[in-house]
């Protein structure tokens, strides 16, 4: 279970995908443009945010403060940061809104809960979660995390992103169950280990059959109908259903790369 800042949910948005959407906006941002409409989410900690302009001097805030890292000075209210542990007390009493605290840390668990209150307004409207930012691939364990847990409760997802990452070559993974006869379960394991697979699990049947699954890049099986034949002597039989997707091996990464490299003359 991951965590991750985030510094507000936005309800019943309707720009950001297909339907009636809840928007998470998570913290920080690789980039800094001058024209961010959301400068306060380029850190990516929790931050306490002061508007002078809308300061009106009332005190409430040194008062509110449990760590006395508040005190009026020349231009309006002063924090020491050092002294200060973010706890957002002034933010609270502040009656002007001139102190912000921004950002807060969740669970994936508890990001879940809040999302799942607008289930009925995903239903209704086939909307459903956009994560934003900031950056959200900014944090992406987190990110992945929420996409799984909002992907298994049937939520559609979209990741509102400048694209701003370490690119990688990614690849479909397949679930592959193949029942066949047990003596010739030594071929078909060997035969899976050349294809990159990692095996997940074998059972034995009745009348001699066993069942082994295994994670197998969808590239490596586009021939195996064959190739089972061959090694089972047609008894053998597979289903294969998609699961995730990785990233290509290195080795994989620069043979994909010299394959799609132009010929000396080509544009
Ligand atoms: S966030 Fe908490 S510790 Fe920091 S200045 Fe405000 S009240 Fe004081
Ligand atoms: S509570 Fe708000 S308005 Fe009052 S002094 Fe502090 S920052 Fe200014």
């Amino acid at each position: 279970m991951s965590t991750g800042v985030i510094f507000d949910i936005a309800r019943f948005a309707i720009h950001d995908g297909p339907g009636i959407r809840t928007s998470v906006f998570l913290k920080g941002c690789p980039l800094s443009c001058w024209w961010c409409h959301n400068p306060e989410s380029q850190s990516a900690s929790v931050g306490i945010f002061y508007r002078a302009r809308l300061c009106i001097r009332c005190g409430s805030c040194i008062e509110a403060c449990p760590e006395r890292a508040r005190s009026l000075s020349p231009r309006g209210v002063a924090r020491d940061r050092a002294a200060c542990n973010l706890c957002g007390e002034c933010a609270v009493a502040c009656p002007s809104g001139a102190v912000e605290k921004v950002g807060r840390t969740v669970t994936a668990p508890e990001l879940m809960d809040e999302i799942e209150r607008d289930t009925p307004f995903f239903d209704q409207s086939r909307g459903g979660v956009t994560f934003s930012g900031g950056e959200p691939l900014t944090q992406p364990d987190f990110l992945c995390e929420m996409l799984d847990r909002c992907g298994k409760h049937d939520i559609h997802r979209a990741v509102d992103t400048c694209g701003f990452a370490a690119p990688a070559v990614l690849e479909p993974i397949v679930h592959v169950e193949i029942n066949a006869p047990g003596t010739v379960m030594g071929d078909i394991t060997a035969d899976l280990a050349t294809r990159r697979a990692r095996i997940d699990g074998n059972e034995a049947r009745s009348r001699g059959r066993m069942i082994v699954s295994a994670y197998v890049p969808l590239a490596e099986v586009t021939d195996y109908q064959n190739r089972l034949k061959a090694l089972t002597g047609g008894e053998g039989s597979f289903t294969l259903q998609l699961s995730h997707y990785d990233p290509v091996p290195p080795r994989k990464q620069q043979e994909l790369a010299s394959a799609w490299k132009p010929a000396a003359g080509e544009e």
